[in-house]
């Protein structure tokens, strides 16, 4: 049908019997247009945010997100308006295996927060959502409650991109949440690969969360994400599973003290925790606020966020060049003959790239 209406309006007709030539998705166009239509000037939505108006703070998370590069320009010139406005919250990284029970316990904990009068944002990095096509962090859907609370406020980890790509929209979206009035941030990952990396390099706090197992607790979950966690929380410790979960963190705890104190002097805690049950949040709660004394005082906190964003320019900056080197029309006129040369054993690796980048550099 659409098809048809599509035939029937194009310019470009021809006989029947003739291929209809490609036409413009229209569609798209439309889309188009209307995307550009609807972008306000960046001091409406700095406005906007900064009164807490949740639709513009959507809107500007979006701009975040897209690939277009006029939206690049205008969503970074939001992020500069509301970066010093930011700062004033708790970030809390969240992670462990997909099953752990992270939505369930972000609802637990999300939920008691609010009932304090916290303002709660819930943020995600999943950089398997490109592949998937669907984030399976951070959705609604996972957080009924939260989902319906005025207080808090829910976004799907981005979806397009590198997971460096994803992890700076998630940052800059942590920023305009934190302008927005914010004062508490979540940022969940799977705890499956880099992506832990990525979000201890944002937040304050690492919460690793994990599963009381039969003799294997310290399986499946490597050194060094251990090594990052500021508290470790067994989940689903209730019913059968509260023995297992009490063996489990004595064991963590042990384990916790192989390592060497990390530079904030903070001692890791393990707790044992249960959704089901609604019991943790409070312990959570004393904790993080053990912790922030701590770090508030000694100066570490203000050290840690000092560097991280220094690390950030560092990785923007790597994440461009990369992103340069690869758009280059050159660069993909000639990779994947450089690339057979080093594959087929005629040039060194070493050889491959330092042609690669004269190419790039014009040196060629
Ligand atoms: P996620 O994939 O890490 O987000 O995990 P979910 O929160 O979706 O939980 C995975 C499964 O564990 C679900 O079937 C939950 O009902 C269950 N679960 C979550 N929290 C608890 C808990 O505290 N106790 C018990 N017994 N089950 C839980």
């Amino acid at each position: 049908m659409e098809e048809q209406n599509h035939t029937l309006d194009s310019a470009l007709s021809v006989n029947s019997g003739i291929d209809q030539p490609p036409s413009v998705d229209k569609k798209a166009v439309l889309r188009f247009i209307r995307k550009k239509k609807s972008i306000l000037p960046a001091k409406e939505y700095i406005d906007g945010v900064l009164g807490g108006n949740r639709t513009l703070l959507s809107q500007a998370i979006t701009l975040i997100e897209s690939q277009l590069p006029d939206h690049s320009i205008i969503a970074q010139e939001i992020i500069a308006g509301c970066l010093p406005y930011s700062g004033n919250a708790i970030r809390i990284g969240i992670t462990g295996v997909p099953g752990v029970g992270k939505s369930s316990f972000i609802e637990m904990l999300g939920t008691y927060l609010t009932n304090q009068g916290r303002k709660l944002a819930v943020l995600a990095i999943d950089p398997s959502s490109e592949k998937s096509g669907g984030s399976i962090l951070g959705d609604k859907t996972r957080m009924e409650n939260l989902s319906n609370d005025p207080l808090a406020f829910i976004r799907p980890s981005p979806a397009a991109g590198s997971l460096g790509g994803v992890a700076r929209k998630t940052r800059e979206t942590m920023i305009l949440c934190e302008a927005a009035g914010f004062n508490v941030v979540f940022i969940e990952t799977v705890g499956v690969g880099q992506s832990e990396t990525a979000v201890h390099s944002m937040v304050d706090f690492f919460l690793l969360l994990m599963l009381a197992g039969a003799g294997d607790e310290l399986q499946g979950i490597k050194r060094g994400i251990m090594e990052m966690a500021d508290a470790i929380a067994i989940t689903k410790a209730d019913g059968n599973n509260v023995r297992a979960s009490e063996i489990a963190c004595g064991e963590y705890r042990n384990a916790l003290h192989l390592f060497p104190l990390s530079e904030s002097g903070w001692v890791p805690k393990v707790i044992a925790i249960s959704a089901r049950e609604n019991r943790g949040s409070d312990t959570l709660a004393g904790i993080f606020a053990e912790y922030f004394d701590h770090v508030k005082a000694s100066g570490f906190l203000e050290r840690r966020r000092m560097e991280q964003s220094k690390e950030w320019m560092y990785s923007t900056i790597r994440e461009n060049l990369l992103a340069d080197f690869f758009h280059d029309h050159t660069i993909a006129r000639r990779i994947k003959e450089v690339e057979k040369m080093v594959m087929e054993g005629r040039q060194t690796s070493w050889q491959g790239a330092k042609k690669l980048l004269e190419i790039y550099r014009r040196k060629e």
